[in-house]
């Protein structure tokens, strides 16, 4: 039995109480073929049209930020447009620059016009030895108010979605995971973000993945989704698969705040998280 097969098996109360939050039952007469069912007996769900995201992305295409090397099964996309970035404006070597050195330079980056408005920067959170990365889209207000990711209500449900996995932004190593934005700093009145604003900012997520080397990115709502796989297409589409960013497997998952708003979709959610544990155990 697989590590992973035998996390489900082993699922206790706590969890299924979480995955029942989640919407999704687990339990059964036999509760180790239920759990194990919960992974294995939940099909990937085909393409269907994609909701409302937690942040449309009518104003904002969605930008190629690195080169993605799709898996053989993953049918051709339609490229997002790359826009103009000025590297003169962002803080030079990036790419050599260490975790406190990469913090320091997002603090101090006045690289697009998000920094005006910004109460702080959002860089990251979570253990920079953990072997999955989450990666979100842009800080909202509460984010940028205290300066970490995911917070308030969308936070706690991703918090529960990584307790059930096994994990959490406390955990270490196998047990936890970092956490990241696309953008580090807030859009005012969380509007769109702009092309030029992820382009200009999108160095210090690549060096951010650098660093970590995960065995696993999950990528969650459209527009982080479209942004790390340069797509264009919507989320129900690139579900189910397994991308690539900077060489790294990426998962695609719905934004916590879009399943709080659509419970009937954690059912597919706990379907990715399930992907995305098979992926992470095979790399
Ligand atoms: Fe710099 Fe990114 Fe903030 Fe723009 S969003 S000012 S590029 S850190």
């Amino acid at each position: 039995m697989s590590e992973r097969r035998s996390f489900v098996a082993d699922l206790d109360a706590r969890q299924r109480a979480m995955l029942a939050e989640m919407g999704v039952r687990v339990w059964a007469p036999k509760a180790s073929a239920a759990a194990e069912a919960a992974c294995t007996g939940e099909p990937v769900q085909p393409a269907q049209p994609e909701p409302a995201p937690p942040r449309p992305l009518a104003q904002a295409a969605p930008v190629r930020v690195a080169p993605s090397t799709p898996a053989a099964a993953v049918p051709p996309r339609e490229a997002a447009v790359v826009p103009a970035a000025d590297p003169a404006l962002r803080p030079q070597g990036i790419d050599q620059m260490d975790w406190e050195g990469l913090r320091q330079a997002v603090a101090g980056c006045q690289a697009c016009p998000l920094h005006r408005g910004r109460t702080n920067t959002v860089f990251g959170t979570g253990d920079v030895s953990a072997d999955w990365m989450v990666v979100g889209e842009a800080p909202g207000e509460n984010e940028d108010l205290q300066g970490e990711p995911f917070v308030g209500a969308a936070g706690q449900l991703l918090d529960r979605m990584l307790q059930a996995v096994g994990r959490s932004r406390q955990g270490q190593g196998a047990q936890g995971v970092y956490i990241a934005n696309v953008l580090k700093c807030r859009p005012p009145a969380n509007r769109n973000p702009q092309p030029t604003e992820i382009a200009q900012c999108e160095p210090f997520l690549v060096r951010q993945v650098a660093m970590l080397r995960p065995r696993l990115i999950l990528a969650m709502g459209r527009f982080a989704v479209q942004t790390l796989l340069g797509s264009t297409e919507p989320i129900g589409r690139l579900r189910g698969q397994v991308h690539r960013y900077q060489g790294v497997p990426v998962v695609v998952t719905y934004h916590p705040a879009y399943l709080l708003r659509n419970p009937i979709d954690k059912r597919k959610a706990w379907a990715d998280l399930c992907l995305a544990m098979d992926t992470a155990e095979a790399g």
